[in-house]
């Protein structure tokens, strides 16, 4: 959502403000779609895949933006913190990483940085919960600061704009 507000200020109408953050945050979730066909990390977790979709976004005037041009980049933008963001992610399941540049190359790559905890799937085990509720509030403590500060940005500049008080073109 942050990557997308950055990119197009949030509606001052509610209901378009909540449509946005919707299509922002499932087009930014929609990567791990690929779990469905066990196929995890791959195509899906690119740049190449962050395209079609903005692009697709564009075509059909997916309600975020003012002009195709800021919708394809909102969406690209929403998109693609996806793959960034797991890249950023300590991984521990061959193979290591995302396939972040398809269709350039199907190499998986990994940052290095273990910014975020993985998600540990193997219910079964004793400390299943423990593990993923520290791993979220991990990522919470890390976006959730990020999140508000662009959107306290970009709606603080938008009441600016209505005051007459910026010359921002958007
Ligand atoms: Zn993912």
């Amino acid at each position: 959502m942050a990557a997308g507000w950055a990119i197009s200020r949030p509606p001052a109408d509610r209901h378009l403000r909540l449509l946005q953050a919707g299509i922002f945050a499932a087009v930014a979730a929609a990567p791990d779609l690929d779990l469905i066909v066990q196929r995890h990390r791959a195509e899906s977790h690119s740049l190449g895949a962050a395209a079609i979709v903005a692009t697709i976004a564009a075509w059909r005037l997916w309600p975020v933006a003012g002009t195709r041009g800021r919708i394809w980049l909102a969406i690209f933008a929403a998109y693609a913190t996806h793959p960034l963001l797991d890249a950023l992610a300590f991984d521990n399941a061959p193979p290591i990483g995302i396939m972040a540049f398809w269709p350039f190359s199907r190499a998986y790559v990994q940052s290095g940085v273990d910014l975020f905890a993985p998600v540990w799937r193997r219910w079964w085990l004793a400390s299943f919960y423990t593990h993923n509720a520290i791993a979220m509030i991990r990522e919470v403590a890390i976006l959730a600061p990020v999140c508000a500060g662009v959107w306290w940005i970009r709606v603080k500049g938008r009441r600016h704009k209505a005051k007459g008080r910026s010359v921002e073109p958007v």
